[in-house]
């Protein structure tokens, strides 16, 4: 019987690089765990505007709309910089999240202890962090009407609303309370009820939701100021964050740059349970499509490779294989094992993208 169906999407730059990664663990949970995921590749992005002109082909489309999960490289690149904006390679990234309504974005930011003493690379990292930030992405400021820049008397005004229903903040927050019951069983909400009437519905939404459906989980309520001091002032209070479009998309920044380089972050992006029950779900690398390093074998797969263990874990049920992936991620670091991006200016003998891979199937 089959595990189910994955659609991977490599883009463009590092995107089918690091995915070639991917391909290989994948084949890897079909022989030696018994894993059997239909898979099947398409193109997006540059690579998409390449080939038909646009940068999601409307049959792409439907076949994202139809798989368990999709699994997405990168998109963009200097040589797409041109295009109409309308045709852009980050509009096909747009258009899968607005059709398949992932209104959950999950950003872990996780340090792993290998990588604990960043001190090399002159950057200061947070020993043991692992947190959960869980960002509303298909409403608020970057979506409310009325948007747009308007003529007022002799000047011109730039607006943008910020907008929520309460049935928008319910389901980001069921989202956060799911989670944390799986992790370490707590919710830190943070909005600007102070000086936002949106912050203060969205208060009173999140607490109702906990109070009738979570009451196990711990729930607290910080101003997202004050989130973003605490976040860096003592980040491991935090379990589980959940917050707004736009204060998802700076804290969740902020806190990536505690745990190291860019190309060990993975993402996930979920909406709606489907029918067979599993959410709509795309997963993919925090970091872009990389244009300095594409084509030299020097890109970190490991993002990639753990957006990966993340669809394991939140659309296919396996969370011990997921927990097996992120072990051997883990001792492969502990192994010494390093992309160039994860050695200081005076590291030597890194591995390539493929070496990497190696290194962690033999794990
Ligand atoms: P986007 O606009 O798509 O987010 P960006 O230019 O902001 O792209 P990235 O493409 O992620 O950001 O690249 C930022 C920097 O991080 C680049 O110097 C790139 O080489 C480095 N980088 C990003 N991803 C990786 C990776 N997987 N491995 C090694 N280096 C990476
Ligand atoms: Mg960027």
């Amino acid at each position: 019987m089959s595990t189910g169906s994955i659609l991977i999407l490599p883009g463009d730059g590092i995107g089918p690089e690091v995915m070639a990664q991917v391909r290989r663990i994948i084949d890897w949970y079909g022989a030696k765990r018994g894993l059997s995921f239909d898979v099947s590749e398409d193109l997006v992005g540059g690579a998409a505007y390449d080939a038909h002109g646009v940068p999601l082909a409307d049959e792409t489309m439907a076949r994202a709309q139809e798989a368990d999960a999709v699994l997405l490289g990168a998109v963009g690149g200097p040589k797409y910089d041109d295009l109409d904006f309308s045709v852009k390679p980050e509009r096909g990234l747009l258009r899968l999240r607005k059709e398949m309504d992932l209104y959950a974005n999950l950003r872990p930011a996780q340090c792993f202890d290998a990588l604990a003493d960043f001190s090399s690379l002159k950057r200061d990292v947070v020993a043991g962090l692992d947190i959960m930030i869980v960002r509303e992405l298909t409403s608020g400021v970057y979506f409310g009407e009325p948007r747009g820049i308007f003529t007022e008397g002799n000047e011109r005004v730039g607006i943008n609303t910020q907008r929520y229903t309460e049935s928008e903040i319910a389901r980001v927050a069921r989202s956060a309370f799911e989670l944390a019951r799986k992790r370490g069983g707590k919710v830190c909400s943070m909005e600007k009820a102070n000086v936002m009437e949106s912050g203060i519905l969205w208060r009173e939404v999140v607490q109702k939701v906990h109070d009738e459906e979570y009451p196990d989980v711990e729930l607290s309520h910080m101003y997202a100021d004050a989130g973003a001091m605490q976040l860096t002032r003592w980040p491991k209070q935090f379990d589980v964050i959940v917050t707004d479009n736009l204060f998802g998309d700076l804290l969740s920044d902020v806190a990536a740059m505690l745990t190291g380089s860019l190309g060990m972050l993975p993402s996930a992006s979920l909406g709606a349970p489907a029918a067979n029950g599993r959410p709509k779900a795309l997963y993919e690398p925090v970091h872009g499509s990389a244009p300095d390093i594409a084509g030299q074998g020097k890109a970190n797969p490991i993002a990639c490779i753990l957006s990966f263990a993340m669809a394991l874990r939140y659309s296919f049920d396996e969370g011990v294989e997921a927990d097996r992936l992120e072990a051997a991620v883990e001792k492969v670091l502990a192994d010494g094992v390093r992309t160039p991006d994860l050695l200081g200016e005076e590291g030597t003998d890194p591995v390539t993208t493929e070496g990497m891979g190696d290194a962690i199937l033999k794990a």
